[in-house]
C-alpha cells in the first residue's frame, strides 16, 4: 500500500528556528546588543501595512526590537533614499526592510540599492543577490531561504536531484534556483515563455512553485515521489499548487497556508539576529 505523503509543516520549522533565536537574542542582550529591524512602509496599501505589522509582531515574540518608518504616498525616491541612509548610519539598527511594492512613481530599484549590504536582511540589493548566487555569506531573500530551510529541516536530499523552479522573479525564482544549484541540484528555471512547461515539471524530483497563479501546478504534472514546495500565496489563502490533486503523487509537500509563509517571516528574524551578531565583531 502507498504510504501517505509527508506534510512539510512550516509552523513546526518556524517554531524550531524561533526557539533557537530566543537563545541567541539573550546572548546578544548580555552584551547590551538588542537586535533591531527597521521596516519602511511608503503609502497606505492595507495589505502592505498588514505584512509590516505581522513582521513587527514576529520580532517582538523573539525579543527583537522593531521600528516602523511610515512615509506618505507622495514620498519621492530621494526622500525615501534619505530615510534609508539614516537607518544605514544608525548603529542601533541591524536590519532594514523596505516593504514592497512601493508607489509606482518611486524608483524601487534605486531605493533597494540604498540599503547597506550589512543590513540587507531581505536580500533585495544586487550585491546581496550576487553574493547569494556565489554561495558566499549574505542574507538571501527570505522566501528562497525558507524553502531551503524546509528542505534542510526535513533532511530531503537535494544533491543530484532535478529541481524545476516555476518563476524567475529576482526575489524568489532566480535566487532559489541559484541556491538549489549551489546545493548540487540540476536546476531548470521555468517562466511564462517556457515551452512544454508540464513536461519539465514531469521530470522534476523537486518542484518549486513561485508563479503567483492559484492552483497552477496540476496533480498529473507531478512525477511519482516528487517533493513539492509551494511558495504561492494568492487571495483566499490559496497556493500556486493544486494541493489536493498533487497529494496522490508526491512524497512530500508544503501546504498553503502553514507551509513556506511562516518560515519566510522567521528567516527575516534569523537574518536580523545574524546581522546583529556580525555587527558586534
Ligand atoms: P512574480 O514577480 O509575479 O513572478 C512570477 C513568475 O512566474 C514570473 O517569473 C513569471 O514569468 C512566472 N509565470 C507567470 N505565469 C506563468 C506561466 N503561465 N507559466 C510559467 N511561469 C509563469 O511573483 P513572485 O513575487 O516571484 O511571487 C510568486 C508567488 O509567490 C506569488 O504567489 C506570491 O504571492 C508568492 N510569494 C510568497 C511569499 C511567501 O512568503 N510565501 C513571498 C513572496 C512571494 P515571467 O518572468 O516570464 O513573467
Amino acid at each position: 500500500m502507498k504510504s501517505s505523503p509527508l506534510l512539510l509543516d512550516g509552523n513546526r520549522v518556524a517554531i524550531d528556528i524561533k526557539n533557537q533565536l530566543v537563545g541567541r537574542v539573550s546572548k546578544l542582550k548580555e552584551r547590551d546588543i538588542v537586535p533591531c529591524l527597521a521596516t519602511i512602509l511608503v503609502g497606505e496599501d492595507p495589505a502592505s501595512a498588514t505584512y509590516v505589522r505581522m513582521k513587527g509582531n514576529a520580532c517582538s515574540r523573539v525579543g527583537i526590537r522593531s521600528i516602523r518608518i511610515e512615509l506618505p504616498e507622495e514620498t519621492t525616491t530621494e526622500e525615501l533614499i534619505r530615510a534609508i541612509k539614516q537607518l544605514n548610519d544608525d548603529q542601533s539598527v541591524h536590519g532594514i526592510l523596505l516593504q514592497h511594492p512601493v508607489p509606482s512613481h518611486i524608483d524601487e530599484r534605486a531605493a533597494f540599492e540604498a540599503i547597506s549590504i550589512d543590513k540587507d536582511v531581505d536580500g533585495v540589493t544586487m550585491q546581496g543577490f550576487a553574493q547569494n548566487a556565489f554561495g558566499i555569506a549574505a542574507f538571501p531573500s527570505c522566501t528562497p531561504a525558507a524553502i531551503m530551510e524546509i528542505l534542510k529541516y526535513y533532511e530531503l536530499p537535494i544533491a543530484g536531484k532535478h529541481a524545476v523552479v516555476i518563476g524567475r522573479s529576482p526575489i524568489l525564482g532566480k535566487p532559489v534556483s541559484a541556491m538549489l544549484l549551489n546545493k548540487d541540484a540540476t536546476v531548470t528555471t521555468c517562466h511564462s515563455r517556457t515551452s512544454n512547461l508540464e513536461q519539465h515539471v514531469r521530470s522534476a524530483d523537486i518542484v518549486v512553485a513561485a508563479v503567483g497563479k492559484p492552483k497552477f501546478v496540476q496533480g498529473d504534472w507531478i512525477k511519482p515521489g516528487a517533493v513539492v514546495l509551494d511558495a504561492g500565496y494568492n487571495p483566499g489563502n490559496v497556493g500556486d499548487v493544486d494541493f489536493e490533486a498533487c497529494i496522490p503523487h508526491v512524497s512530500a509537500i508544503t501546504p498553503v497556508p502553514a507551509g513556506v509563509g511562516p518560515v519566510t517571516i522567521t528567516m527575516l528574524l534569523k537574518h536580523t539576529v545574524e546581522a546583529a551578531e556580525r555587527s558586534k565583531r
